[in-house]
């Protein structure tokens, strides 16, 4: 059930994140910076131990693990980026938009969102700590999911008016993801992979997206300290739940 209430919180993140993308659209990277180094943190901190602690207690096999690292790595960099190889070729065409591509990228972005709840739930699963700071993660970055979904529904020529309904999609989605988690028991063997799975999408997401997009604009030691605190703030957190 805590799982649930936690995705309750990463429905107004989104949402927030939704509306302020659409308010200030050039203020957004300090936020963007902190949050990379939250999910960096939550890996290194909390994840990657949990991992560690469970494949020597029950004598797993790391390598599996990682290859559920791996996968959870590449899965939404490859979404991501074929649905970017397109955008690239669009650029070759006469003058013409394609709504349908805002609208698929949403939903891309609606079915990750629904795998941050399941993530908050499985992080229950495996106890309590994890879940709390998978929830900090997912709630941190969510607020990107949002403005990412109304960025990418704006940019390719879609309504205000269906951004925010694509929003609140995207809002939802967390809620429902985490409350599925509730019909099933995961055994350890398939908890640990999913740790492994979800460690390398936030890795991912935090590294090689959020950070990327924080400073492809305007770099700072400003921006580097706002990591570096994301960092410390998981660090402290993982030091007390
Ligand atoms: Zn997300």
């Amino acid at each position: 059930m805590e799982a649930v209430i936690f995705s309750i919180a990463t429905f107004f993140s989104t949402f927030l994140g939704g509306l302020l993308a659409i308010k200030f659209k050039d203020k957004l990277h300090a936020i963007m910076c902190f949050t990379a180094g939250v999910l960096v943190g939550v890996f290194s901190f909390d994840i990657m131990p949990e991992i560690i602690e469970q494949v020597k207690e029950h004598n797993f096999d790391p390598t599996g693990v990682m290859v559920a690292f791996v996968v959870g790595y590449m899965i939404f960099h490859v979404l991501e980026k074929s649905i970017l190889i397109h955008h690239a070729h669009e650029e070759h065409y006469a003058n013409h938009t394609h709504p349908q591509v805002g609208i698929l990228s949403a939903i891309a972005l609606a079915g990750h969102s629904f795998m941050d709840g399941v993530g908050i739930g499985l992080g229950f699963q495996v106890g309590k700590s994890v879940g709390i700071l998978v929830a900090i993660a997912v709630i941190s970055h969510d607020f990107t999911d949002g403005m990412n979904t109304v960025t990418l529904m704006l940019i390719n020529k879609n309504t205000p008016r269906r951004a925010k309904w694509f929003l609140l999609l995207d809002s939802l989605t967390p809620i429902l993801g985490a409350a599925s988690t509730l019909l099933f028991k995961m055994p350890p063997y398939f908890l640990v992979l999913y740790l492994g799975f979800f460690g390398g999408f936030l890795m991912y997401i935090g590294a090689s997206d959020i950070l990327p997009q924080a400073h492809s604009k305007h770099s700072s030691l400003k921006m580097i300290g706002l990591t570096v605190i994301g960092l410390l703030f998981v660090f402290l957190v993982s030091r007390f739940v």
